[in-house]
């Protein structure tokens, strides 16, 4: 049996959710309750605020962690990263008002940046001979400046859109985060077996994301063109219909090639083309 942290509620709870549940693994109400046992795999849940996900990980409160890689980063807790999971995509950036007159890093030294990461941000600051003041805030730390309890900050943006409002401009990308699995360094044989299979499951499911399989109908003529242009995991599957003069054709499409692969296809003289939504790839 596994135990892996999750965060109880919050923008990765959701995600999380979904990739254990395509992964054939469920969990009961969850939420209110501190754990929960999974139906679909030998493991249960352990439902955290995600500060406290890398601590739980690192002291074997749990085997594994679902967690932001800021977080991990902030808390510095030897862990190991297993995986990347391709949600909760987020960076952490320094702003500053849209009318600071900024001029480059050194804009920074000797002024005071609010933040939630000031491990992240005094370890960048070092690493560029910055002495600037980080003043630890845990929440809206983008209304600092306008509060004059800052000349800056440093926080998670995803679209900006937060900035814009309090009246900031993102000026300096210190790292880009997503979810990561995380473990301890080492974990007894039984249960890195379990989060060996728990990663197969994910891997498949995360490659299979932004893959579509496309079938059609094609003059058989025109297959080996076709199987020529197309991407594929090895080669297209080609069949012969009842009519010789027509084949089928199925191939694995990225989905952001898809219009432009139908396109061609279609001047192929392909017809009948069924997109098809690819729920694993196990390989
Ligand atoms: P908790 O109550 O668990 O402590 P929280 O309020 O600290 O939650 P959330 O806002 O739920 O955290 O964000 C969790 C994680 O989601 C972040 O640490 C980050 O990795 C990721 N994330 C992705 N986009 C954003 C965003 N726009 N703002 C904040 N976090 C984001
Ligand atoms: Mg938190």
């Amino acid at each position: 049996m596994i135990k892996i942290a999750i965060q109880s509620k919050g923008r990765l709870n959701e995600d999380t959710t979904r990739l254990l549940a395509d992964a054939g693994i469920t969990l009961g109400a969850g939420h209110r309750q501190l754990i929960s046992r999974a139906r679909g795999f030998d493991m249960e849940a352990l439902y955290l605020r995600d500060d406290d996900i890398p601590q739980a990980v690192s002291m074997g409160v749990a085997d594994a962690g679902i967690v932001g890689l800021n977080e991990v980063e902030e808390r510095g807790e030897p862990l190991r990263t297993v995986m990347r999971l391709g949600f909760g995509a987020c960076r952490l950036s320094l702003a500053v008002p849209k009318d600071a007159g900024y001029d480059g890093l050194l804009w920074f030294d000797r002024r005071r940046v609010a933040t939630s990461y000031p491990r992240i941000l005094s370890r960048f600051f070092d690493s560029h001979g910055i002495r600037a003041e980080i003043h630890e805030i845990a929440g809206s730390v983008e209304v600092a400046p306008a509060v004059g309890m800052a000349d800056a900050i440093f926080d998670i943006v995803s679209s900006g859109g937060t900035l814009l409002q309090n009246g900031l401009t993102e000026v300096h990308t210190v790292m880009q985060s997503e979810a990561v699995l995380v473990a301890p360094a080492a974990l007894q044989p039984d249960k890195e077996r379990d989060l060996d299979k728990l990663c197969f499951r994910f891997r498949s499911i995360i490659d299979s994301r932004g893959l579509k399989y496309v079938v059609m109908n094609i003059p058989a003529t025109r297959v080996a063109e076709a199987a020529d242009m197309l991407p594929a995991m090895k080669s297209p599957t080609v069949l012969p219909l009842a009519d010789p003069a027509w084949s089928s054709l199925g191939v694995v499409i990225p989905q952001d090639e898809l219009w432009d692969r139908i396109e061609q296809l279609k001047q192929l003289g392909a017809q009948d083309i069924l997109v098809l939504a690819l729920e694993n790839i196990v390989r």
